[in-house]
């Protein structure tokens, strides 16, 4: 039986006090409850979240890193720097981090491999853009990235990944994944990790639906068999409608 995970990306927003003051919304309203809720605060703002989240239930996660060690990488952050910040989990492969930083499946790949190794569970982000759906190359799209994604990443690391299915043209748009198409995805990618691997891992691979989810969408999505939990953009920057979208699953 998965349980369901609901992951909030806060993207670009919150500052330190507007951190502080979410997360002490988001404990106060719920709880407890058998979801496991992930929190993905921008890098500034990680460490207070951590001191705030003390003693709830609910995890740390970054929304990006990068693979180095350390050295002359200036502006990025290391998995070692979102470990010692609390992080247990890493957004990996966001679309916004495909397409406006250009990022491809063998940087993600890398990404993901250091993040295991570091200990961070990544929540690891496919998806097709509008014209590739309208193509009818969703599926060509996806296998792509989950094949190269997870290259070389062995068996054993596979219950600590999350995989993130993403549609980039509901994300941030309002424009939702029907549940059936949404389901449909999420099958193909569960067959295909079985391909990848074996039975018993792909019913056991946590599959995250992200994009437009909101507090009256997520209960029919998170319903559909091999959905089991939501990235959530926009509706995680207000503790009603994050509590709302929880209390769904
Ligand atoms: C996201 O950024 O991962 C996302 C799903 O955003 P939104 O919920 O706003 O579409």
């Amino acid at each position: 039986m998965r349980k369901k995970v609901i992951a909030g990306n806060w993207k670009m927003n919150n500052n330190i006090p507007a951190t502080v003051q979410l997360i002490s919304e988001l404990k106060n309203k719920l709880s407890g409850s058998d979801v496991l809720v992930i929190v993905c605060p921008p890098f500034t703002s990680l460490e207070s979240a951590k001191n705030q989240l003390a003693g709830s239930e609910i995890k740390l996660g970054a929304q990006n890193m990068y693979f180095e060690d350390n050295g002359a990488f200036t502006g990025e952050i290391s998995a070692d720097m979102l470990v010692s910040a609390g992080c247990e989990y890493v957004i990996l492969g966001h679309s916004e981090r495909r397409t406006i930083f250009q990022e491809s499946n063998d940087l993600i790949n890398k990404k993901i491999k250091k993040a295991l190794s570091s200990g961070l569970k990544p929540i690891f982000c496919v998806g097709e853009t509008l014209s590739e759906r309208e193509e009818n190359i969703t599926e060509k799209v996806v296998e792509l990235q989950v094949k190269e994604g997870l290259a070389g990443i062995p068996e054993s690391d596979l219950s600590n990944i999350i995989i993130a299915y993403e549609p980039v043209w509901a994300i941030g748009t309002g424009k939702v994944a029907t549940p059936q198409q949404a389901q449909d995805v999420h099958e193909f990618i569960r067959n295909l990790v079985q391909k990848l691997y074996n039975a018993e891992i792909a019913s056991n691979v946590v599959i995250q639906y992200g994009g437009s989810v909101k507090p009256d969408n997520a209960a029919e999505l998170l319903s559909q068999k091999d959905i089991d939990g939501a990235l959530v953009g926009g509706a995680c920057l207000k503790a009603d409608s994050f509590v709302s979208i929880i209390k769904s699953a």
